[in-house]
């Protein structure tokens, strides 16, 4: 059998022993179709697959790539790290370093407890939150993702204002009956449901630039009216900044927004490739934790020594003067050049950036809501996909996710991608 595609090969060992052959869904490609691809190493903006085919890598391990992979000096940081030894269960000064790192960029945290996923993390803040307020419900909005914690996998329930249903099976419904599911952008629904059930809200819990539902700012009047409605109706504003934290901006959303939030929910950026994530804000809300107050949370590998060796050597990394204007200017002209190939062949479409994260969509008009990511024409989008991937550039196998450029990536890599855009904008060009 000549050219056997290994991707094919492994993708069949795969799913004999892993459900759908992957360990987290949107891998799986079922939204696009076809078959993953099977990585086998990675190099700056680069990664190669099975067949040893290159790709144009956007999507960075959904996030924490920012330096590309494999940068230098954090490899250095990781190697040295594993050499004196893998995890304690014990603190270490490490943790210290990167606590202060983090409380240094991100003003409206005093405090910050480390944990290993970015589920774990909003799972913890979501806990401290009605811990701290002694209250119940909860806000989140309508694509926004938070990680699969049963009380966040919800969707709304019918009519304005009311508590969701379970979007997972093995969610009891009254594990979602605490959470109030909104419109992202909709001030009127927002109003409503303080107005509703304003003195049992413990928090509003939000993407204040959402990478979830492709890439979706809050307007600033609607971040704006989530802070003063919180702090109206004594409940903490969550911003879920696992995506953005270090990503949109050096402080983040908030920063981009000037938003000031209770709690801040960190991941991806700042454990640079590694399981790290974490959660923080002011020290009498922090201070709530185990072991010094009420709420629990603990983890056997919280602040594992090998990835906050490889978090603070990234974070050094980019809080380096120009590091976010280089970034913003590269993706910037990827968005830029994107539309422009799009309008010359006559194509619907707009896209948007901030810092090294980046969405485009199918349409003229920028989407506010969910609702409107996903009226999307899906079969043009995995025209899309597939002719990118094939032309070896690889973007989120789903039209529901956001982009991610990294430093490594040069000017030849975003000019080979607008050109291939270009390509396949042409062959499908109204005529
Ligand atoms: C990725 C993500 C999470 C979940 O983080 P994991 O590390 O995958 O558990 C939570 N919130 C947001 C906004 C995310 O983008």
């Amino acid at each position: 059998m000549p050219n056997a595609d290994q991707n094919d090969i492994f993708f069949d060992r795969a799913r004999a022993v892993i459900p759908g052959g992957v360990n987290s869904p949107v891998r799986a490609f079922k939204a696009v179709g076809g078959t993953p691809r099977f990585i086998r190493r990675a190099e700056g903006a680069y990664f190669w697959d099975a067949n040893d085919k290159r790709y144009i890598d956007y999507i960075g391990s959904w996030g924490p790539m920012i330096l590309g992979h494999g940068h230098p000096v954090v490899v250095e940081a990781v190697q040295k790290a594993v050499l004196e030894g893998f995890s304690y269960g014990a603190p270490t000064e490490r943790e210290i370093e990167l606590a202060e790192a983090i409380l240094a960029l991100v003003p409206s945290m005093e405090m910050v407890r480390l944990v290993s996923s970015g589920t774990e993390a909003a799972m913890s803040a979501l806990r401290l939150a009605r811990g701290a307020t002694g209250r119940k419900h909860i806000i989140k909005f309508e694509g926004c993702y938070h990680g699969h914690a049963d009380a966040l996998l919800v969707k709304a329930g019918s009519g304005l204002a009311t508590f969701g249903h379970p979007t997972s099976a093995g969610v009891p419904p009254e594990v979602t009956q605490h959470t109030l599911v909104l419109e992202y952008n909709n001030i009127t629904q927002l109003e409503e449901a303080f107005a509703l059930h304003g003195n049992d809200i413990a928090c509003l819990m939000i993407e204040a630039i959402a990478g979830n539902m492709n890439f979706v700012r809050a307007t600033a009047e609607f971040a704006k009216r989530c802070r003063d409605l919180c702090t109206q109706h004594g409940a903490l504003l969550v911003f879920d900044e696992v995506m953005t934290g270090f990503r949109v901006g050096l402080h983040g959303a908030q920063g981009v927004l000037g938003i000031t939030p209770d709690l801040t929910v960190l991941g991806k950026v700042i454990g640079g490739g590694m399981p790290l994530a974490a959660f923080g804000g002011p020290r009498a809300i922090m201070e709530q934790l185990a072991p010094l107050g009420p709420v629990y949370q603990a983890g056997t590998l919280s602040g594992n020594p090998v990835a906050t060796a490889c978090g603070l050597a990234t974070l050094k990394e980019i809080a380096k003067p120009g590091f976010y204007e280089a970034l913003s200017k590269k993706t910037q002209s990827l968005v830029e050049g994107l539309k422009t190939a799009a309008a010359a062949e006559g194509q619907p479409f707009n896209a948007d950036s901030e810092g090294g994260m980046f969405g485009f969509f199918l349409m003229n008009e920028l989407p506010q809501n969910y609702a409107t990511v996903m009226t999307t024409d899906n079969a043009k989008f995995n025209a899309l996909f597939h002719g990118l991937l094939n032309r070896g550039v690889y973007i989120a196998p789903a039209l529901y996710e956001a982009g991610f450029v990294s430093a490594a990536h040069s000017d030849d890599d975003i000019a080979a991608t607008i050109e291939a855009a270009r390509q396949i904008f042409k062959a499908s060009a109204p005529r």
